[in-house]
């Protein structure tokens, strides 16, 4: 395994100069790009790591599972899917083309729409510091905190998903006033996080919702399958269906460099390196997931699982 992760890693990082940091949110625009770090978790609770797996880093867009997770288990599936599609919307993450002129709902809680659509929900359910405690047991990580350099540039920078705000809000979507809303989904968009921390999460995901490490269950077994087939299709934005063809393991990207990649019933996988391509997708964070799928037969239609 460690060899695996080092040659994927140091083959990587010849890509990471081909992208570019998000610099719509300032703070992040400043991040170093040539960072890359891979973490594996395996069903012992075993944790690999290569590179910078322990560097801390916004969460961004994968709080978005956080968020539909918590969604559905305090509002259950009608409320949830009730002002939010399931369909893969084919635009990049920040997109109210759609939105605007064919549909009256986001078309899925992964995009910006959708997830502010979620957000506004939950404030309306659970604080903040419910939603960083419940972070932090999925994590398998005590150190998550709230970092207020990205928290304060992103929402310094926010007019686009203001837009979208006062979309959904047109269009009777919100729960909660536009500043809540977005207060509440930029908090979770800035919570710190380190590959290793993503890991955990992905095979808490992968255990069907049980911590394997305490043996207890922190979704429920309904919400993890909803969950996961989401991350499947639209987990990396209009790159979904490449992603899934060529690495086939349910996953979540963030413009932080995070990648949280679920491999079923066998391991979580985490991911930094803020290095993005056009999409918004670690663009070394993929490279080293596709080697690792390849090497490792992780591919969820791959005919040959070999035991690791
Ligand atoms: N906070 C970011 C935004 O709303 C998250 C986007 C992302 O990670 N793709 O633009």
């Amino acid at each position: 395994m460690d060899k695996i992760l080092e040659k994927a890693v140091e083959e990587g990082k010849k890509m990471t100069a081909l992208g570019r940091t998000a610099t719509y949110i300032p703070e992040l625009g400043r991040m170093d790009k040539s960072y890359l770090g891979v973490c594996v978790c395996t069903g012992d609770g075993q944790y690999y790591k290569y590179g910078d797996a322990d560097e801390r880093f916004t969460i961004q867009s994968i709080s978005k599972v956080i968020s539909l997770a918590v969604a559905l288990e305090r509002c259950g599936f009608e409320r949830t899917f009730d002002r939010v599609g399931m369909e893969p919307s084919g635009d990049s993450f920040d997109s109210l083309v759609k939105l605007d002129l064919t549909s009256d709902y986001p078309s899925n809680p992964m995009i910006n729409s959708g997830a502010i659509a979620i957000a506004s929900h939950l404030a309306s359910e659970v604080s903040f510091e419910q939603m960083l405690k419940f972070t932090r047991l999925l994590c398998m990580d005590d150190e998550i905190t709230l970092n207020e350099r990205v928290y304060h540039s992103e929402m310094g920078h926010i007019s686009r998903n203001k837009a979208i705000a006062y979309l959904l809000e047109s269009k009777g979507i919100l729960e909660n006033s536009v500043e809540e809303s977005l207060k509440f989904y930029v908090r979770m968009c800035s919570l710190n996080v380190t590959a290793a921390s993503l890991a955990g999460f992905g095979l808490v995901l992968a255990s069907d919702g049980v911590d394997p490490a305490t043996g207890k269950r922190l979704l429920h077994s309904w919400v993890v399958q909803i969950v996961k087939t989401i991350m499947l299709t639209c987990g990396m934005y209009d790159g979904s269906g490449k992603f899934a063809v060529e690495v086939g393991v349910p996953s979540k990207s963030g413009v932080g460099g995070g990648i949280l990649s679920v491999v079923d019933k066998r391991m979580g996988i985490g991911i930094f390196g803020p290095s993005l391509d056009e999409k918004g997708n670690s663009i070394a964070g993929q490279h080293v997931l596709r080697e690792l799928s390849a090497k490792m037969k992780l591919h969820m239609f791959a005919d040959n699982v070999p035991e690791f």
